[in-house]
């Protein structure tokens, strides 16, 4: 690639990772960073033959260390040591993980500290297999630009024997924390975090700033994984979206709000819609911190509303949308196609649902302008783009 003098000199060496092939995490960490990007370039040009150019993927200056949020399971040894790590691909074998390439080292420090006061408090951990025993999970959330930190520890059951302590203990060690969580998970399920939350210590979340915009993040809120892609990504689909500060936006899938509030200085009026109710609750904060009247937030499916605001015929000029990995549904696109905004740019960490989903809204009147892959997931085989579509006279 032309421009691969721009990446980190490690990336481009192979890595190895003592532990890729049994964690299943990073499918790519053993290929050289250029290559990566290539792959990921060919797959995306293969995908979306039908609709003309991709344009280059983007990558990271340092692929590494990247991800702002980190889980951890727990394992006792025989001889008592409890050992932190992950979750042996398809099993409830935990696995301890010395050194990630991809996680915030902060994250991976507090990981470790936290095994080793699961030892010195005699705390049980959970048994997936059994359903019995208390912590579950941790999960540490850390906004970059901010730097603060959350650490959120997931039990089994609300009662959680001495966990001021607990925290008191934590912190002493690890001073930079700013929040600790308790989460409560009771359910049979391969889902890290429920849904009720204790705040043990601090605010009970934290914040991030993106593209000059500030963002609490709770802890059963979406908030994307590599916050330094990330702006890359929204700068392109704010870009796409050619706002000029006439037009009704929907964010649709709008999680904390990200992507309106990022484009809401641009816009006359901004609709976002989500379904966890967490992250809407968010977004409506995020909407006061950065002192936005023109924002409006809706706790709903996204098919669902969009069938609504198409009945009632609202002139529409922009839609954002940014799906889950399995993409949106007919509901969603046949109200689009009947609002006919001008354009519609579509963020997606699915590759496939997306050539799905713009087959559809190309046969119903849209043109596929550009497709724009960024790398958010390096030393990992997902790939995230944004997708401009404009609909034609
Ligand atoms: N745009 C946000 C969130 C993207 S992730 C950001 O960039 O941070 C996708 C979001 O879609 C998640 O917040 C998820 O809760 C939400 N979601 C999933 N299914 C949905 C549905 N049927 N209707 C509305 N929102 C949905």
């Amino acid at each position: 690639m032309e421009n691969n003098k721009k990446y980190n000199r490690k990336a481009n060496n192979r890595i190895k990772c003592p532990v890729s092939h049994i964690c299943g995490g990073c499918q790519y960490i053993d290929v050289p960073y250029e290559k990566q990007l290539e792959l990921k370039q060919n797959k995306m040009e293969q995908l979306f033959s039908e609709f003309g150019y991709v344009d280059k993927i983007i990558g990271m200056e340092h692929p590494f260390n990247y991800r702002n949020k980190v889980n951890a399971a727990f394992r006792r040894l025989k001889n008592g040591k409890v050992i932190a790590g992950i979750y042996e691909e398809g099993t409830h074998n935990v696995l301890s993980v010395d050194e990630c390439y991809i996680e915030d080292k902060r994250a991976s420090a507090i990981i470790k500290s936290i095994a080793e006061l699961i030892r010195s408090f005699k705390m049980q951990i959970y048994n997936e297999d059994t359903g019995t025993g208390l912590i579950r999970h941790v999960q540490i959330r850390t906004g970059f630009a901010t730097g603060q930190i959350m650490v959120i520890i997931v039990t089994a059951s609300a009662i959680f024997p001495s966990k001021n302590n607990f925290a008191k203990a934590l912190l002493k060690l690890h001073p930079e924390i700013t929040t600790v969580v308790q989460n409560i998970n009771d359910k049979k399920t391969s889902m890290v975090i429920g849904q009720r939350n204790q705040v043990i210590y601090g605010k009970g979340f934290i914040e991030d700033v993106l593209c000059g915009k500030r963002f609490r993040i709770s802890p059963g809120s979406f908030y994307q994984v590599n916050p330094i892609q990330t702006e890359v990504l929204y700068q392109k689909a704010i870009k796409f979206a050619d706002l000029k500060k006439k037009e009704v936006v929907i964010d649709a899938y709008c999680g904390i709000g990200t992507i309106g509030i990022i484009a809401a200085d641009r816009a006359k009026q901004v609709i976002g819609v989500e379904l966890n109710s967490a992250a809407i609750k968010d977004a409506n904060i995020n909407c006061r911190i950065n002192k936005l009247d023109n924002v409006d937030l809706y706790n709903n499916d996204a098919g669902k509303f969009m069938c609504d605001i198409a009945e009632q015929d609202e002139k529409i000029d922009v839609v954002f949308m940014d799906p889950p990995r399995s993409g949106s549904d007919e509901a969603f696109l046949s109200s689009v196609v009947k609002l006919s905004p001008k354009r519609v740019v579509y963020i997606s960490c699915g590759p496939e649902s997306l050539v799905r989903d713009l087959k559809y809204l190309t046969k119903n009147g849209y043109k596929v302008i550009r497709i724009q892959p960024v790398d958010l997931f390096p030393m990992t085989e997902h790939v995230e783009s944004v997708a401009l579509l404009v609909k034609e006279r």
